[in-house]
């Protein structure tokens, strides 16, 4: 295996899940959000985690993913947050999968492949609050809703909406997070007098979770907390939740260089003094990104180092100084539950840590799983 690698602390996973259950009432479920291979930790085995910790359901944002935890043996309950293709439909009704719907077409493709096939199609109707993206207008919902309540073949298994400002602590953007909140509240309240079972009520993602944890309704979908971090700074230390995945490398050169050497392309970095410089084989095609640099530390030997120069495709380079006591093939640590998070790397590239741990390309950087500390 290379040097480079991305080890998956299941047992954080767990530990997160189990933070958040605790601030939540005991009843209240736990959807964990396993779109994008699990924010880049690896669907299959995140998901197993999340099943031991007691997630109720897991989300997916496309059939191919529901599918691929299918494949690996998992029958939980899968919820699809996107919206397919007509021609992805027979998978979603065939794999038993719980799909958002928001429209009167999709619900009746679901209802007609339901029908065919015998079965019965479990759908999550869901409520555009404000983040206009997908779903129903909140004066819709009432009648989407006894449609499918109506139908044979379709189960209401759930109502939800999505927050678009839950993570922040502006006075406008509470105040907007609030008014969401209350707009699915009147949806769920007409659904109550035309004695609609809407099934679970669900809306909170990270923010919500960490912010407003009133807000749970009967089941939340908290993703990025799962995977250690908060969904923006305004929601950070709320939770004690742990940083799950640790980019790993080696330290595979080291050489002396005089003052006033460059390093990397476009020489932009010079060395003010004579020092060491390491070369690790971690570049912006693995995932850190080239405007990491200048700013990137990563830790070896102990202690913080500078990235220097330009990051390469490859890889970058580390100023050692002089006196490091670090030795060739010595282990550094890019990010991970230490002084550097995926958080710390974020920040300084004006980004958030879904991206970064999203962006740690799978096809290069091996997933080392980790169940114990
Ligand atoms: C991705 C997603 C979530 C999880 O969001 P986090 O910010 O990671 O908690 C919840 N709900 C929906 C609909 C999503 O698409």
């Amino acid at each position: 295996m290379r040097a480079t690698k991305a080890i998956i602390h299941l047992s954080n996973i767990e530990h997160n899940i189990k933070t958040i259950q605790r601030i939540l009432t005991p009843n209240v479920k736990i959807c964990v959000p396993v779109k994008a291979d699990a924010y880049g930790h690896g669907a299959v085995e995140v998901s197993r985690s999340a099943i031991k910790a007691g997630a109720a359901m897991l989300a997916v944002a496309t059939v191919d993913e529901a599918l691929e935890l299918r494949a690996a043996g998992i029958t939980h309950p899968l919820l699809l947050l996107g919206i397919s293709l007509p021609e992805e439909i027979p998978e979603i009704v065939e794999h038993g999968i719980s799909t958002f719907v928001a429209d009167l077409d999709y619900i009746d493709a679901l209802e007609r492949e339901a029908k065919k096939k015998g079965a019965k199609a479990k759908v999550h109707l869901k409520v555009d609050t404000g983040m206009s993206r997908i779903g129903c207008r909140p004066h819709e919902a009432v009648t989407l809703a006894a449609r499918i309540a109506k139908s044979a073949s379709l189960s209401l298994e759930g109502t939800a909406t999505h927050l678009a400002v839950s993570d922040s602590a502006l006075k406008p953007d509470d105040e907007f997070t609030l008014l969401q909140i209350e707009r699915f509240q009147s949806v769920l309240d007409t659904f109550k007098k035309s004695g609609i079972n809407g099934g679970l009520a669900h809306i909170a993602n990270s923010g919500a979770v960490a912010r407003f944890p009133q807000a749970a309704f009967d089941m939340v979908r908290p993703g990025i907390l799962v995977y250690g971090y908060a969904p923006a700074p305004d929601a950070e230390g709320l939770l004690n939740v742990r940083p799950v995945m640790e980019l790993q490398t080696q330290i595979v050169s080291i050489h002396k260089i005089e003052k006033g050497t460059s390093v990397s392309y476009g020489r932009a970095w010079k060395a003010p003094a004579d020092t060491m410089i390491a070369t690790i084989p971690v570049g912006y095609a693995d995932g850190i990104l080239r405007r990491c640099s200048p700013g990137l530390q990563v830790t070896v030997g102990g202690a913080l180092r500078p990235v220097v120069g330009r990051i390469c495709m490859d890889q970058c380079m580390v100023d050692l100084g002089m006196d490091s006591g670090v030795s060739r093939w010595d282990t550094v640590t890019v990010f991970g539950e230490g002084e550097v998070t995926a958080a710390t790397v974020a920040r300084l590239c004006n980004t958030i840590p879904y991206e970064i741990t999203c962006g740690i390309n799978a096809k290069r950087v091996p997933r080392v799983y980790q169940e114990n500390r």
